[in-house]
C-alpha cells in the first residue's frame, strides 16, 4: 500500500493512541546534521578478531565499531532520557557511592539521566553530586533475608516502576547491579529496543558450557543445542515497552516456578536467558559492557567500560 508520509504519520499516531502507548517514532529515525564531518566509514576495513553482528542481525557493539560523536549528535536533538534502576539491599548499600560518581564521569554525559535507587536503607544512600539534567530517586524497598530473593524481585520491582512511574516520561532504560564502576563511555551507541550484555565469564565457551537452567520443568529452561549467547543479569535494558514486556514475563515466569517449588540455577539471569532466546535483543552489548575486576583483559577487549568489583561474599550476602 502506498500512502503518502502525511498519511503513514497519521496512521501511525492514530494506531498509538488505539492501544493507548506512546510512540517514539524519533527513535527509529536516525536525523544526522549535516555539518557533521568525521572519519569515512570503510566497508571493507573493520575489526576482524571479533564478531560484531549477531545471525539475525542486531549489532554487537565493541570499540571500534562506532562513532561515538557521530551517535551522540543524532540522539542529541532528540532530547531522549535515560532510567537507571539499582538495588542495593543490605550491605550492598557500600557500593553506591562509586557506582554513582563514575556513573557521573562515563554513563551517558550530556544526557538527561534518571537514576532509580532501590534500597531497604534510603538514609545511607550518598550525596554525589549530579550534572544538570541528571538526577536520582531513592525507592524503598523491604529488606531481605536471601539475597536469591533479592536478586529475584528485580523484575517485579522494575515492571511496577515502569508502569507506575516512567510510562511517558522516559524513553530508555537501563537495569544494572550496583556492585561495579564504569571505567568507560557507556553511551547512545548501546540505544536500541530490547538491549543484552554478554557475559564475560562465558563468551570464548561452547554453548554447552553456558549456565542455562537445564531442568525442563523449569520455565528459564534452555535445551541442548539451544542458546545463542550467554547474557548478563546485572545489565540489560532498551526502550521502556520492551524492558516492561522482559520484565513482566522474567518476573510471571519465575513466580510460576517459585509455586511448583522450583528455582532456576541463577534466578532472573536464567529468565533473562530464556527471554532473549525468543526475543532476540536488537542490541547487543560485548563484554566491555560489563566485565570483571578479578578477570585479566583479553585483547579483544580494547576498553572495559563497566565492570564488577571484587567483593567477598561471605561477608555483604545475608546468606551463602
Ligand atoms: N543485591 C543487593 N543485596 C544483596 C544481594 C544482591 O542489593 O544482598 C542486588 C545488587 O544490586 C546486586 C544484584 O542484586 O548487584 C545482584 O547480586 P550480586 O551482584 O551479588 O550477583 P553477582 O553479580 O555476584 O552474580
Ligand atoms: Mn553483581
Amino acid at each position: 500500500m502506498q500512502l503518502s508520509n502525511g498519511k503513514t504519520l497519521t496512521l501511525i499516531l492514530l494506531s498509538a493512541l488505539l492501544l493507548g502507548s506512546e510512540v517514539h517514532i524519533e527513535s527509529h529515525h536516525l536525523v544526522a546534521p549535516d555539518s557533521l564531518q568525521y572519519k569515512q566509514p570503510s566497508i571493507v576495513s573493520g575489526r576482524t578478531d571479533v564478531v560484531a553482528v549477531t545471525p539475525w542481525l542486531a549489532p554487537v557493539v565493541w570499540e571500534g565499531t562506532f562513532n561515538p560523536v557521530l551517535l551522540d549528535s543524532i540522539y542529541k536533538p532528540q532530547n531522549i532520557s535515560i532510567a537507571v534502576t539499582v538495588f542495593a539491599v543490605g550491605k550492598y548499600v557500600m557500593f553506591l557511592k562509586d557506582f554513582l560518581e563514575t556513573a557521573e564521569q562515563h554513563f551517558f554525559i550530556g544526557f538527561n539521566v534518571h537514576v532509580y535507587v532501590f534500597t531497604d536503607q534510603p538514609t545511607k544512600v550518598p550525596q554525589v553530586k549530579m550534572a544538570a539534567g541528571r538526577q536520582l530517586t531513592v525507592c524503598s524497598v523491604p529488606s531481605s533475608k536471601r539475597w536469591q530473593e533479592i536478586s529475584a524481585r528485580r523484575m517485579e520491582l522494575i515492571q511496577t516502576l515502569i508502569e507506575e512511574k516512567l510510562q511517558n516520561r522516559n524513553d530508555f532504560i537501563f537495569c544494572l547491579d550496583v556492585d561495579s564502576k564504569f571505567h568507560g563511555r557507556w553511551g547512545t551507541e548501546s540505544l536500541s529496543g530490547l538491549v543484552a550484555v554478554i557475559h564475560p565469564g562465558y563468551y570464548r565457551d561452547d554453548r554447552s558450557r553456558f549456565p542455562y537452567e537445564r531442568r525442563p520443568e523449569s520455565r528459564a529452561y534452555v535445551g541442548p543445542g539451544q542458546g545463542d549467547f550467554y547474557y548478563c543479569g546485572g545489565a540489560f535494558g532498551g526502550l521502556l515497552q520492551e524492558v516492561h514486556q522482559l520484565a513482566k514475563t522474567c518476573r510471571s515466569n519465575f513466580e510460576a516456578d517459585a509455586k511448583e517449588g522450583i528455582e532456576a540455577a541463577w534466578q532472573e539471569e536464567s529468565h533473562l536467558n530464556r527471554y532473549m532466546w525468543i526475543n532476540k535483543p536488537s542490541k547487543v552489548l560485548s563484554p566491555e559492557y560489563l566485565w570483571q575486576d578479578f578477570k585479566p583483559r583479553n585483547p579483544e577487549v580494547y576498553i572495559v567500560r563497566f565492570s564488577g568489583v571484587v567483593k567477598n561474599y561471605a561477608e555483604i550476602r545475608p546468606n551463602v
